[in-house]
């Protein structure tokens, strides 16, 4: 099913031409889903009808075949892609993620969101993102080595310390980067750290990185709470997701003095109305994997976790979780989007009528990449920083991004997601003046 959203019936942006003026978004359109935040952006900002088609357009998009020998002998022949969005801030970064349902909308709908939280933080990338078609759970260890290495192969050109820069993502970690760092590597003749980030420590990872979305989403929630005149201590908060993001995002809330009430992953959802023992839910998980059987609180339906009346809501798992059909349920003051992607553009607007605070995934979300700057920087140096300072530069650039989306959000009357597009693509925008335009 699908909604109909009228651009014709927002701020005249006469500037702007050449646009679909009823544009159909659908939540399998991800790239649609994103470019309707955009144009909502380019038409406040009133971009000009040339940046409008130049923004609008994905620099580079690469599709390869990555053909392997499976353990058993036979040949399989793989699709994967990488999309360089704009470029024009600095080199392309952003993850790869191993997953069945990778297609190159989506992949490129990723990359422009990369381009826009990269630029929202102010760190000098441009954005990308890559995929690859594959099932991880039914590929043994040294398949996905194969794929990893052969699809590395065939970006050789591509990727590189001064053009693109893969992270981790869906299905892809600290191993896999090391893989990639590796091929990249022997084709280089030398060692080249700088190629990816999110790798292990020992060989140029940057401390403090596994933590870096959960303490930006902690940051950035305490800076709302601030701003909308709410205590910390005692504020209640419920957790989707209990992965890397949501469970250090949970820790750290409760180690600030929040009350997170309820937490969830893919097995179970847990309820405690005196807070949930984080430190607890962390061990179990660790020997157990999951939290389904977690005896810290009441099981829950999965999804009324998200409805719950609580403060603030981590939505920190999947996609599209909070959308047309539940937004009018949501009982949360503030929406932390530590997810990609939680909200659909229609929840929009009816969390703004209910008064709800969200703070944007590109904002919400951006430690990561902040903290894979570090990394890179880090690399190139050759010179490693102790985790008390990237934590604290951290922290800084979280804290003054959100002040910077905030006071955009009030000068324009508009929401925190709107302003945040607003600074970011502002941003691209004006180093595509700068520059000109070559021919
Ligand atoms: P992860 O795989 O470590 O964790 C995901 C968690 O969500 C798991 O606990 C899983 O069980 C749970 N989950 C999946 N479906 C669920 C459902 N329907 N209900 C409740 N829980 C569910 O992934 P992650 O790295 O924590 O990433 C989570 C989200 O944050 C993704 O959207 C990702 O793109 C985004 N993100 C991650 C980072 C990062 O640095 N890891 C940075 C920016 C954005």
């Amino acid at each position: 099913m699908s909604d109909i959203i009228n651009t014709s019936s927002r701020a005249s942006g006469q500037s702007v031409i050449g646009r679909d003026k009823d544009r159909v978004l659908s939540d399998d359109k991800p790239f649609e889903d994103m470019m309707a935040r955009f144009d909502h952006a380019a038409e406040l900002l009133g971009l000009d009808a040339g940046l409008y088609k130049v923004l609008r357009a994905p620099e580079k998009q690469i599709i390869v075949s990555i053909p392997i020998n499976r353990d058993k002998g036979d040949v399989e022949v793989f699709t994967g892609y990488r999309v360089l969005y704009n470029t024009s801030r600095g080199p392309a970064k952003g993850g790869i993620r191993f997953d069945m349902r990778v297609t190159l909308d989506e992949v490129k709908a990723l990359a422009a969101w990369m381009t826009w939280k990269c630029a929202v933080v102010n760190i000098p990338f441009g954005g990308a993102k890559g995929g690859v078609v594959c099932d991880p759970t039914a590929l043994s260890l040294t398949e996905l080595e194969r794929i990893t290495r052969r699809y590395t192969a065939a970006l050789i050109d591509v990727i590189g310390p001064e053009s693109d820069i893969p992270a981790p993502d869906v299905n892809t970690n600290e191993r896999v980067m090391a893989w990639i760092m590796d091929t990249y590597s022997m084709h280089m003749r030398r060692s080249v750290t700088a190629v990816v980030t999110g790798k292990p420590i020992e060989m140029g990872g940057s401390l403090g990185r596994r933590e870096a979305t959960g303490r930006g989403c902690m940051i950035a929630t305490r800076e709302a709470l601030q701003h909308l005149g709410m205590p910390v201590k005692g504020t209640r908060v419920a957790v989707q997701g209990f992965g890397n993001v949501g469970s250090v995002g949970a820790d750290l809330m409760s180690k600030e003095g929040m009350t997170v009430i309820a937490i969830s992953d893919n097995s179970a959802a847990i309820y405690n109305k005196k807070g949930v023992d984080i430190t607890a839910a962390l061990a179990w998980t660790r020997e157990h994997r999951y939290l389904k059987g977690f005896p810290g609180g009441e099981p829950m339906g999965k999804n009324d976790l998200l409805t719950l009346d609580v403060d603030v809501l981590l939505p920190a798992a999947v996609e599209n979780v909070i959308n047309r059909n539940n937004a009018k349920d949501i009982k949360a003051k503030i929406i932390c989007e530590g997810a990609n992607g939680p909200t659909t553009a229609h929840a929009d607007p009816i969390l703004d009528e209910k008064g709800v605070f969200v703070i944007p995934d590109i904002l919400a979300n951006a430690g990561g990449v902040t903290v894979s700057y570090f990394e890179w920087v880090q690399n190139r140096g050759a010179y490693y920083w102790d985790e008390a300072t990237v934590n604290e530069r951290l922290a800084r650039i979280i804290r003054n991004s959100f002040q910077d989306v905030l006071t955009l959000s009030t000068r324009h009357s508009v929401n925190m997601r709107t302003a945040a597009y607003m600074l970011a693509v502002d941003r691209v925008a004006a180093v595509h003046r700068l520059r000109g335009m070559y021919a």
